[in-house]
């Protein structure tokens, strides 16, 4: 391991509050490449939901290099590890470059006009014959906002589905929810500038240290400076965020509401609260003191596995806050009570006052680089332009954009999560499903049950991917699509800057662009709005993105201001970009007045025990009426405790060094051997009782399959085993019959708001098969995985 693959975050470049981080430009060329021999083409990076600015270097028609970009307002020229190496997928050897179709059972070439002429086929056969709800579609948070506009136009305005979901909904279908249900509307209301300016940092399972790395090297540089910042810290593991906190909570995982309600009950008990800001710009006061008074510390303290006093220092460094910026990420969006404790993170900033001023802000993270246009662009569980599908002005407003009936978009329910899509898929009413660009045969909880849903004889099932993953292994068409760099789009990170990422190379051999693959399928189709006209009337993403900007006009994320010319001009711009604001919005919400109004709502909420959704006269009843919606929730059990031969509580995530499945990051040299497979990360107390050592073969088991893998002991919390979430078998040298993703062991259940699956939860236990031998696990030894004989020495708090 050498030079940035190593030095994760590179060197320091300290800064005080209120000054502007420095620049510290990150290159990284192909061996023998020199900066001034390449075109370089202007981009972001898509391979987290930072969206650092990058150029990307071009030569003799290839990728060779990235460098970021000094002036972006996101990453002020630095790339990660993910960034700086990651391009050269592109580049792999085994990229897809002809469609596929099955063939007497295998997979075998063909042309684009067989293999989309399959799909029409079986499309045009299923609509006749079972009419729309029979077709299926999930997609990704990695394309871009044009290629989710066409996608949710074509599916919702003229096929008229409402089975269209993201695996979004395993990555921030929890941050949405979040922020309806405060907030009336999707969208984060602080700046990454605010990052610069804040005195404590609250952060909930949140590992920024590997999921955001630039991020987490702003906040270093913050730490390193004069008048850092406190952190206080809430993760079962000891990551490198934990080892830099002021206080560090590593609760059992599954605990974070009660935490956040003991937290709030010591604000409230302390006086700590701004109570003109509670008065006049929130509701839901009475409740949620009422309910965070049967959490005192000591009762958190039992439920939660950590000792009153250190909950009380956490609530005191976050009441002594003059600006406070709280986040979470999959700590909290994967984990039990999951939106129920998302808005606790919002409510401490309402109860604090701290939002829409300098260095104040709750953050509902996203995970995935453009999951937040998925969400806007309504290719997810929303409508488009966030509007409400319960509201049938904002049904209206879509349909008379898009030139079809209001009946013509689906919007009798709730737009089908993708948990359900899979159990309509089980169940045999979807018969056709397109998956495009992500691999749910490694990231969906329970896997033995979602790939027996994919191998279902009468499931047509259709794989868009740059590659043949182990979902695409299991297709009846496999179509070979572009990749980031091979295509022009534009896409929004978490806190609403707009990137263009121009294409910079041609896609290998015959490979497609998502985009062009959904106008040909519409066309194909013959999709058509109420004139008879074409439904898609565009041609170019440029066409499309003035499209959806019109779609966004007058809404939260208004885009009217923005352009592909303009963004191409830019060093990100943050939405709301209008006529009121042509620069952008640094901050939303400094009006102190939010979109809660019953007419301007995207949710009208939930309840947050059953998932039942309030309707319209409900929330008019609850009156918010411009003000936020302060929550108050019970804990209640853990839907699989650990107990009895199950007493270990299962965590999954990940590391630094790889992307989800892998599918790129696996394919890169310098990522993969930095985290070459699935390792298993035990206590060593837990490891000791086990008779388990360091590289040990564990074979770990839950109720619904196993995996194994090599044992690193690591600073985790007791009773908690840590199984990453990368890994599965596309490899042939995977094609062992050793069982290594974590979703084996996953259980089946999901937030009743959210509809996000609990995937960092389950009871396992871990037995030992087999002797290190001398081989340490392959787990990195940089990151929160790092062994315990060195961890010990961090200063952990
Ligand atoms: S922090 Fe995220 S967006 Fe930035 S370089 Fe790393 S992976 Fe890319």
């Amino acid at each position: 391991m050498d030079g940035r693959i190593a030095d994760i975050w590179g060197t320091r470049t300290p800064f005080a509050p209120g000054e502007a981080w420095p620049i510290r430009v990150d290159t990284q060329l192909e061996p023998g490449i020199e900066e001034s021999s390449v075109t370089w083409v202007k981009s972001a990076c898509v391979l987290c939901s930072n969206g650092c600015g990058l150029d990307i270097a071009v030569s003799d028609g290839r990728i060779v290099g990235v460098r970021g970009r000094a002036d972006d307002r996101v990453n002020h020229g630095r790339l990660g590890p993910k960034g700086l190496y990651g391009w050269q997928a592109n580049n792999a050897s085994d990229r897809l470059t002809t469609p596929l179709v099955r063939r007497n059972g295998s997979l075998e070439p063909a042309s684009w006009d067989e293999a989309l002429g399959l799909v029409v086929e079986r499309s045009q056969a299923l609509l006749a014959e079972r009419g729309p709800l029979a077709l299926g579609f999930y997609n990704s948070g990695q394309l871009f906002l044009e290629e989710y506009y066409t996608l949710a136009l074509l599916v919702r305005g003229g096929i008229g589905t409402p089975h269209l979901d993201a695996n979004t909904r395993l990555c921030t279908a929890t941050a949405d929810a979040a922020l309806k249900e405060t907030f009336g509307c999707d969208g984060d209301p602080g700046s990454i500038a605010d990052i610069d300016l804040c005195d404590t940092l609250f952060l909930v399972g949140h590992n920024v240290a590997e999921t955001q790395t630039v991020l987490w090297m702003r906040i270093l540089d913050r730490l390193d400076g004069p008048d850092p910042p406190r952190l206080v810290v809430v993760d079962p593991r000891r990551t490198n965020v934990a080892r830099r906190a002021t206080v560090h909570l590593p609760i059992k995982s599954g605990t974070n509401l009660v935490l956040l309600n003991a937290i709030q009950h010591e604000l409230i008990a302390d006086g700590r609260i701004d109570q003109e800001f509670v008065r006049t710009s929130t509701v839901g006061f009475d409740r949620l003191r009422e309910t965070v008074e049967r959490y005192p510390p000591e009762r958190a303290a039992e439920i939660c596995g950590v000792p009153a006093e250190d909950i009380r220092a956490a609530a005191r460094v976050i009441g002594e806050a003059e600006r406070l910026v709280s986040t979470c990420l999959q700590g909290v969006y994967q984990a039990h009570q999951a939106t129920a404790s998302a808005v606790q993170i919002n409510n401490v900033n309402l109860l604090r006052g701290m939002i829409g001023k300098p260095g104040c802000a709750p953050f509902q993270m996203n995970g995935q680089p453009t999951s937040q246009n998925t969400r806007e662009a309504g290719a997810d569980g929303d409508l488009g332009g966030v509007r409400n599908w319960q509201n049938p002005a904002h049904v209206e407003e879509l349909a008379r954009l898009w030139n079809v009936e209001p009946l013509a978009i689906p919007h009798w329910g709730p737009p089908t999560h993708a948990m359900q899509i899979f159990r309509y898929a089980e169940e045999g009413s979807i018969r056709f499903l397109w998956v495009i660009g992500t691999n749910p045969a490694v990231s969906l909880p329970d896997l033995g049950r979602a790939r027996s849903i994919l191998s279902q004889e009468r499931l047509f099932l259709v794989v868009s991917d740059a590659f043949l993953n182990e979902t695409g292994e299991l297709a009846d068409v496999v179509l070979p699509t572009a990749l980031w760099g091979e295509k022009t789009g534009a896409f929004t990170n978490y806190d609403r800057t707009v990137h263009l990422s121009d294409k910079a190379v041609d896609p290998p051999g015959e490979a497609r662009a998502d985009f062009d693959v959904f106008l040909e399928y519409a066309r194909r189709l013959e999709l058509r709005d109420r004139d008879g006209a074409p439904l898609v009337k565009w041609t170019t993403p440029e066409e499309c993105f003035d499209a959806f900007r019109e779609m966004t006009r007058g809404r939260l994320c208004d885009y009217s201001g923005l352009s592909h010319e303009r963004l191409r001009g830019s060093d990100g711009i943050q939405w709301p970009c209008n006529d009121l604001n042509p620069e952008g919005t640094e901050r939303l919400y400094t009006d102190r007045v939010f979109p809660t109004s019953v007419d301007e709502c995207e949710d009208y909420g939930h309840d947050f025990l059953t998932g039942a959704a309030r309707e319209r006269k409900d929330f008019t009843e609850l009156a918010p009426g411009g003000r936020a919606i302060l929550h108050g929730v019970e804990h209640v059990p853990l839907p699989e405790p650990p107990s009895g031969d199950l007493p270990l509580r299962l965590t999954t995530g990940r590391t630094v060094y790889h992307w989800h499945t892998r599918t790129k990051t696996g394919r890169v040299q310098e990522l993969d051997a930095a985290a070459p497979d699935v390792w298993v990360e035990l206590a060593p107390a837990d490891a000791t009782a086990l008779g388990i050592g360091e590289g040990d073969v564990v074979r770990v088991e839950s109720a619904r399959g196993a995996i194994e893998g090599r044992a690193r002991l690591s600073g985790i919390r007791p009773g908690v085993v840590f199984v990453p979430f990368h890994y599965g078998a596309w490899r042939s040298s995977e094609q062992d019959g050793r069982e290594r993703a974590a979703n084996e062991l996953t259980l089946l259940a999901w937030d009743p708001v959210s509809k996000q699956p609990l995937v960092k939860s389950g009871a396992v236990r871990v037995a030992k098969l087999a002797d290190s031998q001398g081989v340490p696990a392959p787990a990195p030894a940089t990151t929160a995985s790092e062994p315990v004989a060195s961890a010990v020495s961090g200063g952990c708090p």
